[in-house]
């Protein structure tokens, strides 16, 4: 049942964590999974329908506004309400809440690619009923979310009346006390058009501020026997419905096909494109739609899946979380995968770089041409970069905002907000990560090199150089209860490794394309000795380093901190950033996530082992992982340093964070970054994967727990399947031409149809 996630909870905070747990998205359209006919009166949901980036402009409100503060920010905009369908069964109100339920089961397919709930239900004159209802948001079909409800009359007899409605008047989800979540400007959207044209609904809204359009254009079918039967529809200011009234004698399916278009995509006749495409669906049926989910599943999860052996409720967690991350990743250059994906409003929608540190990871080794496209949205958004940089007091160079939907700045809070200037390296990073792995040269030339040089500028004006040192001053590094440092090794180590690449880049697009070079020198101004300054610059980097405890600082004064008494604070104070004001938590070495440990993981070849195994021991005794970006990265460096069963305990908290609402805010959406970190977990920290200049390096373990586990890589054109179990390690090149590859130090070539095996029994304690 490890493709099935099934639950029939119906409490209210349940159901509020389910509708995220069960939100349908495919990079477009994100719908939440609420209930169509509604919860009871007194319940609360969060009811909501997402298009990604599609958003409004708002005014950010300072008591004391300084110099550069961003002025405004985006905010992901719930969209118009296609969701409901209300039915009555002789004027009786169908609801979970107040009538009797026989039985209800609820599933999410991942293999399948839609949700269904199966409720028998009994009306107050005890006939029966059964409802099936079935939604999907198509991956074919960018524009479409379809639902299908069934109702079969078990011994029910009478009428059966159901009014489905298209709703203009939504509003966003505010929470006055829990930062992660908007506490203002509920109502950005404003009823434009409401008709019905040619059996076609639809509903025109507009944004307040940022002058987009957005319509939703549905049809629906009702056949009762071999008659088509036509609704009544009443068209009101600020919602359509149609109404369906018959006999219900025998089985029933209504479908409702509803097409999302925005003006940031689509031509501006919304209503029009909304027709054209209801035109291509007409001789579509759902169970067609079903089978199509299922084809696009079938080739991501070909190689995306992992399987393990021994444990059903981890084996669930990942595919769920694999599952979401595809839901959630954007396809276009307006959109990209925002810290809840398309599952929720927390964190207002806002890309971060949550995406190029745990997600992109994913998709680099099983889907890279998703990983592209993820990073050429940074590409589209690099002129802001560049206007950022400016206004920062920077003269050259691409600063890339903290958070974001469509390029500009949107972090109110600057110290860990836009001081964390890691994000852009974090962008760098990651494109030289994707070089490595698919050795795109048409990327590298056309956007991986300006991205790379452009960020390295960056640095090379706000670093500078003392006592022979390149240094990097008042920046915050990941983790956000350290603010405002001087030299965090973090940000250090990744800007060294920005500049050297910076070079390396532009060397490559001389050499590979002369023209190509000629025009990027002249447009970006790129002067004789640049590369050389960048090389510089990251040779002499400064990474911390105490040389008694033989660890990396986080920055050049955290040492010197008192340490946080983590141990007798109580349990009801955590996390920390709701109960004591960031002065206090600054003030204290106490880490709400993983940073020096990241970075000893991102660039494991500038420490030592006994350094990086040290600077674990050190960081783990003060991390409180109030971020859930935090347990996946100590899980993996702990399988590199030898200690198998936390990296195991990690691994469970990061698997099964939002099955289990472990954060307790999962109402708010899901923990996207957090679902990255549990595959990253495996291939990483388990796997020991590591994709380097030098090129593929695997050195797995088997946690005890587990008998076997696998998983498949997508490498430079190739795919490997990778098998291990108690007694060792099976490799298998199952597409592309031969290649070499490291396996715990040692060269191995792989050919197609020859598995090579590596007995694990002979291989050291650890992967390190
Ligand atoms: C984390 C950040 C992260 C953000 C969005 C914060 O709680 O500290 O690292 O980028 O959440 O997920």
């Amino acid at each position: 049942m490890t493709w099935t996630i099934s639950r029939n909870e119906l409490s209210q905070q349940e159901l509020l964590n389910l509708e995220s747990l069960f939100s349908l998205a495919n990079g477009y359209i994100g719908v939440r999974g609420n209930f169509e006919e509604g919860y009871g009166s007194e319940m609360n949901s969060i009811r909501g329908t997402y298009l990604n980036a599609f958003h409004d402009i708002t005014e950010i409100n300072y008591g004391e506004k300084l110099y550069a503060f961003p002025e405004t920010q985006q905010k992901l905009v719930n969209n118009i309400d296609a969701q409901t369908i209300e039915i009555y069964f002789e004027e009786e109100r169908f609801s979970l809440f107040e009538g009797e339920v026989i039985s209800f089961e609820r599933f999410l397919y991942l293999d399948k690619g839609y949700t269904e709930r199966v409720i028998t239900y009994k009306t107050k004159k005890g006939q029966q009923v059964k409802l099936r209802f079935r939604r999907l948001v198509s991956f074919y079909i960018r524009e479409l979310f379809a639902i299908e409800l069934t109702i079969e009359p078990v011994d029910f007899e009478g009428t059966v009346k159901i009014v489905s409605t298209v709703d203009g008047d939504v509003s966003n989800y505010v929470s006055r006390n829990d930062p992660r979540v908007s506490a203002g400007h509920a109502n950005l959207l404003s009823v434009e058009n409401v008709g019905y044209d040619e059996n076609m609904m639809f509903v025109v809204d507009k944004t307040g501020t940022s002058n987009l359009e957005t319509a939703c254009a549905t049809k629906h079918q009702l056949s009762i026997g071999s008659n088509k039967v036509v609704g009544e529809v009443d068209v009101k200011e600020k919602s359509i419905d149609v109404t369906y009234s018959f006999e219900l004698t025998e089985s029933i399916t209504l479908t409702k096909y509803n097409v999302y278009t925005d003006t940031l995509r689509h031509e501006n006749d919304l209503i029009k494109k909304g027709k054209a495409i209801q035109e291509g669906l007409a001789t579509i049926d759902f169970n067609t739609l079903i089978d199509e989910q299922k084809q696009y599943l079938d080739e991501y999860w070909q190689v995306a899946d992992i399987k393990i052996g021994g444990e059903e409720n981890l084996q669930e967690g990942i595919r769920f979380n694999l599952y979401h991350l595809l839901q959630s990743a954007g396809r276009d250059k307006y959109s990209n995968i925002a810290a809840k994906g398309l599952s929720g409003e927390g964190y207002e929608g806002h890309f971060f770089w949550d995406t190029e540190i745990y997600m992109i990871p994913v998709f680099l080794l099983t889907k890279p041409d998703l990983a592209r496209s993820l990073i050429l949205y940074r590409y589209s958004i690099l002129d802001g970069a560049r206007t950022r940089a400016k206004e920062m007091g920077h003269k050259k160079g691409a600063l890339f905002p903290w958070r974001t939907i469509s390029g500009s700045e949107c972090s109110a809070y600057f110290p860990a907000g836009t001081a964390q200037y890691h994000i852009s390296a974090d962008i760098a990073y990651s494109t030289i990560q994707y070089y490595l792995v698919t050795k795109d040269d048409d990327f590298m030339i056309h956007y991986g090199a300006e991205l790379l040089i452009e960020t390295a500028r960056l640095w090379i004006d706000m670093g500078h150089y003392h006592q022979d040192t390149f240094r990097i001053d008042e920046v915050t590094g990941p983790d956000e209860y350290t603010c405002l440092v001087n030299n965090n090794y973090y940000t250090n180590v990744m800007a060294k490794h920005n500049l050297k690449w910076a070079s390396i880049a532009w060397n490559l697009v001389i050499g590979k394309d002369k023209i190509a070079s000629e025009i990027l020198k002249e447009r970006l101004g790129i002067l004789g000795n640049e590369a050389q300054e960048w090389e510089l610059a990251s040779e002499k980097m400064y990474l911390p380093y105490d040389s008694e405890l033989d660890i990396n600082p986080q920055d050049d004064t955290f040492l010197k901190k008192d340490v946080w008494d983590l141990k007798n604070t109580p349990k009801e104070k955590f996390p920390l950033l709701l109960h004591y004001h960031p002065l206090t938590l600054y003030r204290y070495q106490v880490c709400k996530q993983a940073d020096t440990v990241l970075a000893h993981f991102l660039l494991e070849d500038h420490q030592s082992y006994d350094t990086i195994k040290n600077s674990y021991d050190y960081y783990e005794k003060i991390t409180t992982h109030d971020s859930s970006l935090s347990s996946a990265v100590f899980s993996i460096m702990a399988a590199k340093v030898g200690y198998q069963e936390k990296a195991y305990d990690y691994f469970i908290e990061s698997a099964r964070l939002d099955l289990d609402n472990t954060h307790g805010n999962t109402k708010d959406g899901l923990h996207m970054a957090n679902m990255g970190g549990t595959w990253m977990s495996i291939l990483h920290g388990f796997g020991g994967v590591r994709v380097k200049e030098t090129g593929i390096t695997i050195s797995p373990i088997l946690p005890n727990q587990w008998t076997y586990y696998e998983f498949r890589v997508v490498y430079a054109q190739r795919q490997i399947l990778v098998k291990v179990n108690k007694s060792g390690i099976s490799l298998n090149l199952e597409k592309g031409e031969d290649l070499e590859m490291i396996v715990f130090d040692k060269k191995l070539t792989l050919t197609q149809r020859k598995e090579q095996t590596v007995d694990l029994a002979k291989v050291g304690e650890h992967n390190g």
